[in-house]
């Protein structure tokens, strides 16, 4: 590495992607012909346990090319636990993540580089359009994001992908992660750093299908929620005050006006009404000792994620009274 220069690690998680690591490779390269003068480039390939011959490839072009990094992943981690990973093994003074099937144009990582340059301790791609996506992932999304803000504890912009950079100090924060079930660029926002923007077209996919197929992009959505925010344990518990409350109500009503008053009103509640109003209370009652166990549960889920307490975001002046001149 020619001194001087400032290491770039591009991280690149890979499923099944036989034929389009050559072209990423290729595509890579050619971008960084403008960088080249002040950057150097890791490219880290994290080979989520690919059943192609995503490995070879890779491997082909580490030979000739030394900045090229192989992790192979035992079995298929996913592409979040892929992404972590590689960010734990960056050396890079700044780290970018990109898809490997192109649909996040390469021709875009000066922008990030000069954004970063410019003081962004993180730049994150803002997808503008998906060309050929299908309408239903479009609304599935739209609802995701619209939901994840309501109920979450952390803002997350809309469109935001998971083409982005992250400066030397937020990948040390992020290293600091120890939970499981994990969306990367979730932890990113919610490590609070400032965020530039930079906005994209999506290329449709190269080659190979995508590995998010329906269901694990629901299953991907639960986890977020469930991650990221206390709300669904917590609803249980505001139902049942609900209808304790209104059962309540309704019971003190029912004994006032049909044993003690006897009447007055007429209007004849049947044994089964009554009966209905008590086993409506008695629900009540239940759910909001639900609600109750669930507000143990979440200290017990916020105390096991174990995130970091606070971050640091700079440390400006030293201990001034050191200095007695
Ligand atoms: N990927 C991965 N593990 C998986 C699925 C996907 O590492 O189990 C990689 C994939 O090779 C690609 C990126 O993650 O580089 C995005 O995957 P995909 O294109 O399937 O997702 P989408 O574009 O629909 O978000
Ligand atoms: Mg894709």
């Amino acid at each position: 590495m020619a001194k001087g220069k400032k290491l770039i690690s591009v991280i690149i998680p890979v499923y099944n992607e036989e034929k389009n690591i050559l072209l990423i490779y290729n595509e890579i390269k050619k971008v960084w012909e403008n960088l080249a003068e002040n950057y150097d480039y890791e490219l880290i390939f994290v080979n989520d346990c690919s059943q192609d011959k995503s490995g070879e490839e890779i491997e082909k072009i580490a030979e000739g090319d030394k900045q090229v990094k192989h992790l192979e992943f035992s079995r298929n981690f996913g592409k979040e636990i892929a992404t972590s990973a590689g960010l734990h093994h960056a050396l890079g003074e700044a780290a970018i993540m990109i898809d490997a099937d192109l649909q996040h144009p390469s021709e875009f990582i000066p922008e990030f580089v000069e954004k970063w340059e410019n003081g962004a301790p993180v730049v994150v791609g803002i997808r503008e359009k998906n060309k050929g996506e299908e309408l239903f992932k479009r609304i599935g999304s739209a609802l995701f994001y619209r939901i994840m803000n309501l109920i979450g504890e952390t803002q997350i912009i809309p469109n935001a992908t998971d083409f982005r950079l992250l400066d030397r100090k937020v990948i040390e924060e992020f290293k600091k992660f120890t939970e499981r079930n994990r969306i990367t660029r979730a932890l990113v926002d919610w490590l609070g750093f400032e965020i530039a923007r930079v906005y994209f077209r999506a290329n449709e996919r190269k080659s190979g299908k995508a590995g998010y197929n329906y269901l694990k992009l629901i299953k991907l959505a639960l986890s977020s929620f469930v991650s990221h925010s206390l709300f669904p344990l917590k609803l249980a518990g505001y139902l049942g005050i609900f209808i304790t409350v209104f059962s309540t109500f309704l019971g003190l009503f029912v004994i006032i006006e049909q044993i003690i008053l006897k009447d007055p009103l007429g209007v004849r509640f049947s044994g089964t009404a009554m009966l209905a109003v008590m086993i409506l209370f008695l629900v009540g009652v239940m759910l909001s000792s639900l609600g109750l166990i669930a507000l143990y549960i979440a200290h017990i889920h916020d105390e096991v994620i174990n995130r970091p307490m606070y971050v640091i975001k700079n440390q400006k002046s030293k201990i001034k009274n050191q200095n007695y001149d």
